[in-house]
């Protein structure tokens, strides 16, 4: 199956722990794939390394039709088509939010800054956050702060999304707004790898369930057959703890 991002026999070590023992995984256009698995299975791992924000040991990345793990690959310029948030927001604390979410445009694009913030405008009232452009992502709730940094992941246009537990750290009222924003995101057509514990979420709104169990690939399919009519005895063993 070709798709916009595949990767095939990822490995990845820290020392001599194997977090990641030969992961393949592919993404084709507008898909949505939830990431499920125990903490600690190597799903940010995997997120971090199909990002190129962690080096891989071996295997291979394609990004359409580049490339993405040659090492003569430069970094910045691919990382630059992907989108990515995390569970901890990583807003810079010292830019406002229109600054959050225009400086990747202005810097890594080099749009005009009254482009870019024509744009930003566009996205944070997309995100529902209009009013608060000029504030300090701390005087933001948690979701709120996560609604700027997808608006900031989202506003350079990115080929693929990259979310790894962006609703862990949140309040549980919070967690709704947030998975609201990705639904719609969802459903305008991004591409969307997304690490996550809401397996509601995962059975409405993912195309696919991937179940990482200990850096491997144990079970994939539509959420209806993973979630529902799991075949591995290790998928069984970890869905229970959500019932
Ligand atoms: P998950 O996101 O599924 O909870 P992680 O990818 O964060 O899993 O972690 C998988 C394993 O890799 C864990 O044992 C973790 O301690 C280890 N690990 C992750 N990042 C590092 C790192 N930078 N250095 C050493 N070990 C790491
Ligand atoms: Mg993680």
């Amino acid at each position: 199956m070709s798709g916009i991002l595949t990767a095939t026999g990822i490995r990845k070590s820290f020392g001599d722990r194997d977090v990641l023992k030969g992961v393949d995984v592919t993404l084709g256009a507008h898909e949505v794939v939830a990431l499920i698995g125990a903490s600690g299975s190597g799903k940010s791992t995997l997120l971090r390394c199909l990002g190129l924000l962690e080096p891989i040991d071996d295997g291979q990345i394609f990004l359409g039709d580049e490339d993405i793990s040659d090492p003569r690959v430069d970094g910045n310029r691919v990382r630059a088509r992907l989108g990515a948030v995390f569970q901890s927001f990583n807003l810079f604390p010292h830019l406002s939010v229109l600054d959050n979410v225009t400086l990747a445009s202005r810097v890594v694009h080099r749009m005009p800054r009254r482009d870019a913030e024509a744009r930003a405008a566009e996205l944070l009232a997309r995100v529902g956050l209009a009013d608060k452009a000029k504030d300090h992502p701390d005087r933001l709730s948690g979701g709120q702060q996560q609604r700027v940094a997808i608006a900031r992941a989202i506003a350079t246009d990115p080929e693929v999304l990259l979310l790894d537990e962006i609703t862990s750290a949140l309040d549980p009222e919070l967690v709704g707004e947030v998975l609201e924003l990705v639904r719609d995101l969802a459903s305008e057509g991004a591409t969307i790898l997304m690490a996550t514990h809401e397996m509601a979420f995962a059975r409405d709104v993912a195309d696919r369930v991937v179940f990482l169990d200990a850096g491997t690939i144990v079970e994939q399919g539509p959420p209806s057959s993973v979630l529902r009519h799991p075949q591995e005895a290790r998928t069984r063993a970890f869905l229970a703890r959500f019932t």
